[in-house]
Parts: structure tokens; C-alpha cells; sequence
């Protein structure tokens, strides 16, 4: 799965990138699933012991376009975590209070602390996305993000939170049979706008505004990933098996008991 790391100096250029891709994984859907549920048993104990060591805090970011599957990675590769460590933030349009104060001002205040692991369902992104795209502000506003982000985002990791960042990357067909699919199903209305239809049409807008963020803000500390996310599976596989081996390489161990329990009888 490393090869969807955006390394260092290395620019990708998402046109080149398959989002129906299944990488070198030995085995379709079936397999897949299965691996998933292995992973998802590993996330749980991981989860478990990052909560109870209280050392590390985990972020994980989760970027895409409409219908790209960010709620159900949620769903799926979180599945049965304790939700006593586990919290997920959702970016939307900003509120007032919001908008009155800098862009970072709303996202800092929802960083995990010790022993969590905190979900963004969009994030600090969305301000060098949608914002540029639609021209929210000058264009001398928003260029200054990317360097602003990668302070930013370097204090948290400098601070004990291991950052890692997903763009879940569908493609535009992939995004009509979604949206046709929500319009056929009266039970997914509601996650349906018509705004989404507007910001379709400036799909290749935004795949820029996407390759630039990503190639200016993937860091040592806090990574990208590009998933190819047209195959639901092998999106849960790819993000499910990054978590695990990051909580892995953290190398955590319970904490010691407070009190000396040699001898201890319970009568
Ligand atoms: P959803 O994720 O479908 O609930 O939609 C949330 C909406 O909020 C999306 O259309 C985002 O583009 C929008 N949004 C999130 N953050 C910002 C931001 N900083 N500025 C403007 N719009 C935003
Ligand atoms: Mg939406």
C-alpha cells in the first residue's frame, strides 16, 4: 500500500492516477473483505492501547469530492472502535463566528489529545479548495494556506499526533452513478443537494486545486495518501491497512499499574 504515499518531492498529477485500480492485491472483492474485517479487529485492539497508553494522538483527515465515500470509510474501516476514543469532526460552510476569525481557529480547537484518534470529514482543506475554487477569497489569501497548513500541521506532529491524510480519489463517472444512485433512493435524499450538481460542473477545477494542496502539503509529518477509490473495498483495504501499520510503527505498550500489585488478593 506504500505506493500511494505522496512522497516528498515527488509531484503527482492526479490524471495519471487509476481511481478503479486494485494495486497488486491478490484477490477480488471477497478476499478483500475479509482482509478488511482482519485489519478492522487489529484497528480496535490498536485503538484500545493508544487510548490506554494516553501518550499519542491520532488525526486522521479524510478529503474528497461529493459522493466520494467519506462517510462510509467512516462507517466501515471505524467499525466497532471504542467510541469512548474516537471522535469525528465534520467541516461544513463556516459559520459567522467562524468566518470572523482565521481558518485555522475551528479546526485547532477539535485536534485530538492524549489517546484519541480524531476523524475529519473534510477539514483545514476545504480552504484551499472550495474556497479557491469559488474565489471566497483573493487568490493572495489562499496561496498563503499551504505554508500556513504545514506549520500548522507540524506543531500538532511536533506535539505527539501522528497525521495521516486521505484524498479518496473517484472519478468523474464514478461521481454521476453516485449521484444517480442517491436520486433514485428516497432514502438518500438527504444527502443530496444541488449545490453538489454546480460544483460537478467544475469538476476539473478542482482536481487542480486537489494536485496542488496535495503536492504542496504532503510533509515527512504529515503525509498524503492518494486511494484509488472507485471499488469501496479496496478504499477500506488501502486506509484500513495505512491506519494499522502507523499505530504499529508507534511501538505502544500498556502503562505499568499506578499501584504494585505483587501478592495482590481479591477477597
Ligand atoms: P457535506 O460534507 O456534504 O455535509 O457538505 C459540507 C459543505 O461545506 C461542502 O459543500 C463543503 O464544500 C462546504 N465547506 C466546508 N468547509 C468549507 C469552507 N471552509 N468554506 C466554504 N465551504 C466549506
Ligand atoms: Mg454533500
Amino acid at each position: 500500500m506504500k505506493q500511494y504515499k505522496v512522497e516528498l518531492n515527488k509531484k503527482i498529477s492526479l490524471a495519471k492516477l487509476d481511481p478503479n485500480e486494485t494495486g497488486d492485491f491478490d484477490g477480488g472483492k471477497e478476499k478483500g473483505l475479509k482482509a478488511i474485517e482482519k485489519l478492522n479487529a487489529e484497528l480496535q485492539e490498536l485503538q484500545e492501547l493508544l487510548y490506554a497508553e494516553g501518550k499519542h494522538k491520532v488525526l486522521v483527515v479524510l478529503q474528497a469530492m461529493d459522493t466520494g465515500g467519506k462517510d462510509g470509510t467512516i462507517r466501515r474501516v471505524f467499525e466497532g472502535v471504542n467510541p469512548q476514543g474516537v471522535k469525528v469532526a465534520s467541516f461544513k460552510v463556516p459559520t459567522s463566528e467562524e468566518l470572523a476569525r482565521d481558518f485555522l481557529w475551528r479546526v485547532h480547537k477539535v485536534v485530538p489529545g492524549n489517546g484519541e484518534i480524531v476523524i475529519f470529514n473534510r477539514s483545514h482543506y476545504e480552504d484551499v479548495l472550495v474556497v479557491r475554487v469559488r474565489n471566497f477569497v483573493p487568490k493572495e489569501v489562499w496561496s498563503k494556506r499551504y505554508d500556513q497548513i504545514n506549520e500548522f500541521e507540524k506543531i500538532l506532529a511536533d506535539n505527539g499526533t501522528l497525521i495521516l491524510k486521505f484524498f479518496l480519489n473517484i472519478s468523474k463517472d464514478e461521481q454521476k452513478e453516485r449521484l444517480q444512485a442517491r436520486l433514485d433512493d428516497p432514502s438518500k435524499h438527504w444527502k443530496f443537494s444541488l449545490g453538489d450538481l454546480n460544483e460537478r460542473k467544475l469538476w476539473d477545477d478542482y482536481q487542480q486545486a486537489y494536485e496542488d494542496a496535495i503536492n504542496k502539503t504532503s510533509t515527512k509529518y504529515a503525509p498524503w495518501y492518494v486511494v484509488p477509490a472507485n471499488r469501496k473495498w479496496y478504499r477500506d483495504l488501502v486506509i484500513s491497512t495505512v491506519l494499522v501499520d502507523a499505530l504499529k510503527s508507534l511501538k505502544m505498550k500498556y502503562p505499568k499499574p499506578k499501584d504494585n500489585l505483587d501478592g495482590v488478593v481479591i477477597e
